[in-house]
């Protein structure tokens, strides 16, 4: 594993639990907006020793470990990281692009995963316009359909960039993902160290859209949230 960042405490990553957050380096994608370009690029940051020494630590302090990136699918050792942390009694949950479903279905099937938050970028037809790169389409939508089935927990989730998707591109978001169980919104907010340094003056829908695109996921899933 490539570690990147961790952050040792969160309570609001984690639906309910008390989170550490360890962030592995390196995606695939090239998101416009990406928050962290510098885990774009397989740079370590500290080790795997420094962070279960960490874990081993905070037992009992800590009921869950998420692990984000980057993207986390993209290293083969996945695997055995999360098994390192299950073993642990750590409840674990897995940020994802959905990029690479066999490595989900790998974990989920050996229950390994307790919280699945999948990313859904865009319309299948539009994911180029979002994440900058190519995509297959067709792994996109085998981790929804895979996640939808089996994954024990789980949200999806957009970020919204306003004049990047409109309310007519939720609705094909929601059609993707028609009859899932939760699906958040995600204000883009802007900073000074975004991948592509134009999106530091770009901004989220006002609050009218927002809804008026919540509403429009609403129709599709279970609970439809902006955050
Ligand atoms: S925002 Fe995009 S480029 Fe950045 S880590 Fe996530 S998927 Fe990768």
């Amino acid at each position: 594993m490539i570690l990147g960042g961790l952050q040792k405490t969160t309570l609001i990553d984690y639906p309910g639990k008390i989170a550490a957050i360890v962030f592995t380096a390196g995606c695939n994608f090239n998101c416009h907006y990406c928050y962290n370009p510098e885990l774009r690029s397989f740079s370590p940051n500290f080790s795997v020793e420094e962070f279960f020494k960490f874990l081993d630590r905070r037992k009992g302090q800590l009921d869950a470990v998420t692990v984000t990136g980057g993207e986390p699918t993209v290293h083969a050792d996945l695997f055995d990281f999360i098994s390192e942390i299950k073993k642990r009694d750590f409840f674990v949950k897995l940020d994802t692009q959905g990029s690479n479903p066999a490595a989900v279905r790998k974990l989920v099937e050996n229950n390994l995963i307790d919280y699945i938050a999948m990313d859904i970028k865009a319309p299948l037809l539009r994911y180029f316009d979002v994440i900058n790169c190519p995509v297959n389409n067709a792994a996109i939508s085998e981790s929804i359909e895979f996640v939808m089935a089996h994954a024990p927990d789980y949200e999806f989730r957009t970020t919204v960039v306003e004049g990047q998707l409109g309310v007519d591109d939720i609705e094909e978001i929601g059609k993707l993902i028609h009859g899932a169980k939760r699906h958040y919104l995600q204000k883009f907010v802007a900073n000074n160290n975004l991948n592509d340094p134009t999106y530091s003056s770009f901004h989220a829908p006002s609050e009218i859209v927002m809804e008026e695109m919540r509403a429009t996921m609403a129709r599709h899933v279970g609970e439809a949230f902006v955050r």
